[in-house]
């Protein structure tokens, strides 16, 4: 990608120098994620174009010199299918890392995909080799659990964990997730295995509600087929007139977050997840849909490395129950990636996936 608004190119570079402890992938698959239609439009800032984009990846080992074991201790050998933690360079030793514990907001950490420039190497997904840096916390698939299901869910499996683990929903709370895309089927999915009493949805296009529905989502609004009071009298009857204990809001856009917070009851939680890039403003009534209600509004800022290797886990227990390699809508050569961009951002596809 080597600007925004301009159309992704296909660039040769030479191969990698492999550093001990670095590891050579060849890539089995990356995603193209909202994140990127953000990038394209230059909606995210500090990114250093041209960068190679695709941050969620999965690949098998080419090469890893010195490397005998990913993360956990998992032993590592060529042909391994892997994925990895595509945040790097977190430094520990800022106050956002030791003192806050919220290395998500490190001001050094550095993401595959997004905040490397293609001038330092292969370091995204959109290309046929993925080099992995000295010290990239890589993690192997777990048994069970195939490289479809995990890149389905892609970069939404984890941010939709996060968001349901930020939530800590107690068991039997009622949840309403905001958005049906990846990151909102994953915070569906999760939220049930968690121990939900009921799941809600709200989102578009039919396709994806579908999909939650098979997640376990138990109730789900058509965004365009439904008016907003008629999702919130059906919720109300469904909540003995409270509203839900807990909202996901993962629709990024602005206008979710009033009606969340509307449709949530007295004392419950609100995780803002969906706003990964700045879509603009929207007026809240602080008295009402805030202070009185005693809310809690939460943020959750990308993923931990945690996060990652928890959802696979319970992935894994759960493989049956969550078909995310249904999320796949089709998959792209490097050559259509401008193709791919496109319908990613025109809903053609749930989840678009570069298979080079
Ligand atoms: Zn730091
Ligand atoms: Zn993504």
């Amino acid at each position: 990608m080597v600007a925004p608004h301009s159309p992704v190119e296909i660039w040769e570079l030479d191969d990698p120098v492999l550093e001990p402890g670095s590891v050579l992938l060849e890539t089995v698959a990356s995603e193209v994620c909202g994140t990127d239609v953000h990038l394209f439009h230059g909606q995210l800032s500090g990114v250093p174009y041209p960068i190679i984009p695709g941050h969620v990846s999965v690949g098998k080992i080419l090469e890893a010199p010195g490397v005998e074991a990913d993360a956990l201790g998992n032993p590592l050998e060529p042909g391994d299918v892997v994925t990895f933690y595509d945040v790097h360079e977190t430094c520990w030793s800022c106050y956002h890392c030791l003192v806050a514990r919220q290395p998500n907001r490190c001001p050094s950490r550095k993401v595959y995909g997004i905040t490397y420039s293609v001038e330092e190497g292969l370091l995204g997904g959109w290309a046929e080799q993925i080099y992995l840096k000295p010290g990239v916390k890589v993690f192997k698939i777990p048994k069970g659990v195939t490289a479809d299901q995990v890149i389905g869910g892609g970069c939404g499996l984890f941010t939709g964990f996060a968001a349901v683990d930020r939530a800590r929903p107690e068991l039997g709370d009622t949840v309403l997730v905001q958005g049906a895309g990846p990151v909102g089927l994953s915070a569906a999915a999760f939220a049930g295995l968690g121990g939900a009493s009921a799941v809600f949805m709200i989102g578009a296009p039919e396709s994806r509600l579908e999909l939650g529905r098979s997640f376990g989502v138990d109730e789900a609004f058509h965004l365009d087929e439904t008016t907003p009071e008629e999702r919130k009298d059906r919720i109300l009857e469904k909540t003995g007139g409270r509203g839900v204990d807990v909202v996901i809001e993962a629709a990024g856009h602005s206008s979710a977050v009033p009606e969340g917070l509307d449709l949530m009851r007295d004392g419950g939680k609100y995780v803002i997840v969906g706003h990964y890039s700045d879509v603009g403003s929207i007026p809240v009534n602080p008295h009402l849909d805030i202070n009185r209600k005693h809310a809690e509004v939460l943020g959750q800022w990308g993923t931990g490395f945690h996060h990652l290797t928890r959802a696979l886990t319970l992935l894994a227990r759960h493989s049956e129950k969550l078909p995310l390699q249904n999320i796949v809508g089709k998959k792209y050569s490097l050559d259509e990636a401008n193709e791919a961009l496109a319908d990613v951002e025109h809903l053609r596809v749930t989840k678009a996936l570069i298979t080079p």
